[in-house]
């Protein structure tokens, strides 16, 4: 029996599609509930059509999308909110009809393949858009890519426009990373290479996962001389690396390994727990009490810490870890490799000032190879072939990463070549690069799309291929980027190193 369709992760029930509960947790009423948004919101952007919606209508369209992505909001209530939001602006506009929700999931596979990957695509650029809009920064293009974007769900087109649009997306993702690089790197500064410790330190301490830096920066701010320490989980890690959030000494390192792991490793700990963003899993009633979620992310009976003209109040959290109290001693963790300390800060500024020296390094024959390894993390034991592949990865290859799947081997000491990866006077399909991606949710696609509408061939891709690309889409695909699955580490060394 079909309860709900959601085939968007890489977790997805049997690869092929949740119907009965997501296996990420989402219950039907929520994912149903999620379809009636995304199909609302098409509805908005038809009624947007030749006119300009409002900045409220701009932010709907972002924050209904976001609200999607896999372990983002998980709250009916809070969904059914955002939906009456988006309806009420798609009236002022002069209204007209939603989507109907079986039209999004049903049809002829390759063009409901199509249709989802743009749709899944969105849902990621929503992420990015709303990081930097928070953040002060706003496209023009990339904001009515959304209306065009959801219109589009709702009308017919043939493959070849279908392909045609995504690639049209990819471009725009693009000058929307650049946007949130714009907006990360002018509020807080360029990253600089940092080691970040595991130990945790005695006393009350607050852990905050997620991707949200104003959220970190402004809990920061509210813990300043209360003696409380604060740890990055996940894809906070990169936050160490930006100046002025790491001037803050009591961001002290980070707790925990990736987003799977969070069940495990939050149980017991006496500290609450901060959720900016995804990935939030079914919280156990063992630490329930003790997690807080903000912005669009949700669950139900969670206490919410809510907007507040731009400036939000962390008083329930602080509070929950002045009464925790921390540990008494200081707690030594470790990687998922048994590390102490992980690396980051590794952003463009860092990489392009060493140029110079990487090009004379693999002119001298020092590094022979650059990997990109990278992407989401997930559980399925298939991905330590990230973690085996960067092991067996000869010395004098150099490997750069990004994504939570890192947490895979970023407490490895795998040595240093001299410098890091740099630019070359040539294209990307010609540099001495292989890109092993590994992806789990949207944010994913739509880095994806941005890659090949780029133009960069040759990537493998697992650890296994998105249910929503139809064989037909596959094939397109492969024919055309030469996309591969990942196989064994070895053999797709050998198959790349010759
Ligand atoms: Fe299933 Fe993933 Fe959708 Fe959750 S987000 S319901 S696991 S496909």
């Amino acid at each position: 029996m079909t309860n709900m369709f959601c085939f968007q992760c890489e977790q997805t029930a049997g690869g092929k599609g949740c119907v009965k509960v997501g296996v990420c947790g989402k219950k039907p009423d929520v994912a149903n509930k999620h379809d009636e948004l995304t199909c609302a919101m098409v509805g908005l952007a038809r009624a947007a059509q030749g006119k300009t919606p409002d900045r409220k209508a701009d932010e709907l369209m972002m924050q209904g999308l976001f609200a999607t992505i896999t372990n983002v909001n998980f709250d009916e209530g809070r969904i059914n909110e955002l939906k009456n939001l988006i309806l009420a602006e798609k009236d002022k506009l002069g209204g007209a009809a939603d989507l109907a929700t079986d039209a999004l999931w049903q049809g002829d596979p390759d063009l409901v393949s199509l249709r989802s990957t743009l749709l899944l695509g969105l849902r990621g650029m929503a992420a990015y858009a709303w990081h930097a809009y928070v953040l002060g920064k706003k496209d023009d293009e990339v904001t009515a890519w959304f209306y065009k974007g959801m219109r589009a769900l709702g009308e017919e087109h043939i493959v070849g426009e279908w392909l045609d649009l995504l690639m049209e997306f990819g471009q725009v993702n693009l000058k929307c990373m650049a946007l949130l690089d714009e907006a990360n790197t002018s509020a807080y500064g360029h990253p600089v290479p940092v080691k970040v410790p595991t130990t945790i330190e005695k006393g009350p301490f607050i852990v905050v996962t997620g991707h949200d830096l104003p959220d970190l920066k402004q809990l920061l701010e509210q813990t300043e001389g209360k003696g409380i320490n604060i740890y990055t989980n996940g894809e906070m890690l990169p936050a160490h690396g930006y100046p002025e959030l790491k001037k803050h000494s009591h961001l002290k390192g980070n707790f925990g390994t990736a987003w799977h792991n969070q069940q495990k490793e939050f149980d017991g700990i006496p500290a609450p727990v901060l959720y900016t963003t995804n990935c939030l899993m079914p919280p156990r009633p063992s630490y329930a009490d003790r997690i807080f979620t903000t912005a669009v992310v949700g669950y139900p009976d969670i206490e919410h810490i809510p907007e507040g003209n731009g400036k939000k109040d962390f008083t329930p959290v602080i509070n929950k870890a002045l009464e925790l109290g921390g540990w008494e001693e200081d707690k030594k963790l470790t990687g998922i490799n048994g590390g102490s300390e992980l690396m980051t800060g590794f952003a463009r500024n860092t990489v392009l000032e060493v140029a110079g020296k990487v090009i004379e390094a693999v002119k001298d024959g020092a590094i022979k190879h650059f990997f990109l390894v990278g992407g989401c993390d997930g559980a399925r034991p298939a991905r330590n072939y990230y973690t085996e592949f960067v092991k067996k990865a000869p010395a004098d290859t150099v490997i750069l990463t990004l994504g939570c799947g890192k947490y895979r081997f970023n407490d490895l000491d795998i040595g240093a070549i001299g410098g890091l990866a740099g630019a070359f006077n040539c294209g990307v399909n010609e540099l001495p690069l292989t890109l092993v991606l590994s992806w789990y949710e949207q944010k994913a696609v739509c880095i994806l799309l941005t890659l090949l509408s780029l133009n960069i061939k040759n990537i493998y891709l697992g650890p296994t291929l998105p249910a929503f690309i139809s064989p037909n889409v596959l094939n397109v695909l492969v024919d055309k980027f030469n996309i591969k699955p990942i196989s064994t580490p070895e053999a797709d060394l050998e198959a790349i190193l010759g």
